[in-house]
């Protein structure tokens, strides 16, 4: 919407334009944190003239815009999630309506993947979560603009789509088309020229069959789950209001395990939730170290206002918080590189992301970018292209990277 001929877009934070957007994010403490910092640091370039013009948009400024506007005055406009089109008049001066729409998207990641977002808000009620507060109600938008914004991206060089929502499972639960998430995937791998499709954050109860039906004979859907589970500990899950006991988190994993064996889960979990006992963390350690997920992300609990766990004593200590996450963290590395190792001998399809140094950057089908492990590929041996897909030989691996040479 913003590109015209007259403005281009950037998106390098320290490139010093004459407007400047920031997109922030009020999910939790450290994001926020992060968010009002950067705001800051744009602020001061703003009162020195060296930008024009200071939008901030997005989450935080969706949730406290009253008093994000009484605090920093360089601000020349705070929008919401929902005000695309207001940004766009603030930063272009012409009203909506006028707005030249130029139908693609222009891109913030390299020109072979792309994000599609299928949905925005959220139905569920996690006690620590203040996303439905911020981005409303689940609403799944329309299947048949889905697939034209797919086409667009595939007709632009996108080779791999990237399936995000709040609760990506839930798809279509709004809708009197009850085809679901299943159906949406179903179509998107019939679009020609996308290869790869990656789903990310999926809801734990009420996970779809058929999706794993789907997945298990559609070569294109990425054997890769974005799961986040949160916790292990039935008290805390009922705590949080997740709606999934212990038992049913094993039973639900271990049959994502046999429908697709050769999956590669991603999951998140909070530690120092509200009274979480030693032994309930150890639970979660030892669930772990069962379970041996691919990738995992750890959260230290951040008491969000206006969420349910708010009203909860937030009663463990920073620095057991913090203790916790590292004990997690340091055993997840230990898996990861047990799981690399593994993969040492096996043949990869590799889809080249960048250059860094003297390697190519790339990525498997169970790698989701910017997150996930790399594959990395020499360029002494090697002639590659970004953004094209070469079969490899997987020869050393290390905690979160693996090597490989073309055969
Ligand atoms: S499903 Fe995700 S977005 Fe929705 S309330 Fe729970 S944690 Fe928040």
């Amino acid at each position: 919407m913003l590109t015209t001929d007259s403005v281009e877009v950037v998106h390098d934070a320290d490139f010093l334009t004459s407007v400047v957007i920031v997109n922030t994010c009020g999910f939790i403490g450290d994001a926020k944190e992060e968010s009002i910092e950067t705001i800051l640091s744009f602020a001061e370039e703003r009162k020195k003239g060296k930008i024009k013009k200071l939008i901030v948009m997005g989450c935080l400024s969706q949730r406290y815009r009253k008093e994000l506007t009484a605090e920093i005055h360089e601000v020349d406009g705070f929008f919401g999630v929902d005000e695309l089109g207001k940004v766009a008049e603030s930063v272009l001066a012409v009203k909506q309506e006028n707005l030249p729409y130029y139908g693609k998207r222009k891109l913030s990641t390299p020109a072979h993947y792309a994000y599609l977002k299928i949905s925005e808000g959220c139905d569920r009620s996690c006690s620590f979560c203040a996303i439905p507060l911020i981005r409303g109600k689940h609403q799944s938008f329309p299947v048949n603009e889905l697939l034209l914004e797919a086409a667009s991206l595939a007709e632009q060089g996108v080779k791999e789509l990237i399936l995000i929502a709040q609760d990506l499972t839930y798809y279509g639960s709004d809708q009197k088309n009850k085809g679901g998430i299943t159906e949406l995937v179903r179509q998107l791998a019939e679009i020609k020229d996308i290869s790869w499709i990656r789903l990310q954050y999926a809801y734990p109860t009420s996970f779809p069959d058929d999706l794993l039906d789907l997945m298990q004979t559609q070569p294109k859907i990425c054997r890769y789950i974005d799961l986040p589970l949160q916790h292990i500990n039935t008290r805390i899950l009922k705590s949080m209001k997740r709606g999934i006991t212990h038992d049913e988190t094993v039973a639900l994993v271990n049959k994502i395990r046999a429908k697709l064996p050769n999956v590669a889960f991603r999951t998140t979990f909070i530690v120092g939730y509200p009274g979480e006992t030693e032994e309930e963390f150890e639970e979660l350690m030892q669930f772990v170290r069962e379970m041996r997920f691919e990738r995992v992300g750890v959260f230290t609990y951040s008491p969000e206002e206006d969420t349910a766990a708010f009203a909860l004593e937030d009663d463990v200590p920073d620095e057991v918080k913090n203790e916790r996450m590292e004990r997690l963290m340091e055993l997840q590395q230990q898996i990861s590189f047990q799981n690399n190792q593994k993969r040492i001998g096996n043949q990869e399809v590799i889809l080249i992301d960048r250059v860094e140094g003297d390697f190519y950057i790339g990525r498997s089908q169970y790698d989701s970018p910017e997150v996930d492990n790399e594959v990395l590929v020499n360029r002494i041996d090697y002639q590659l292209q970004i953004g094209q897909f070469y079969t490899c030989v997987i020869t050393e691996a290390d905690d979160y990277e693996c090597y490989a040479r073309l055969i």
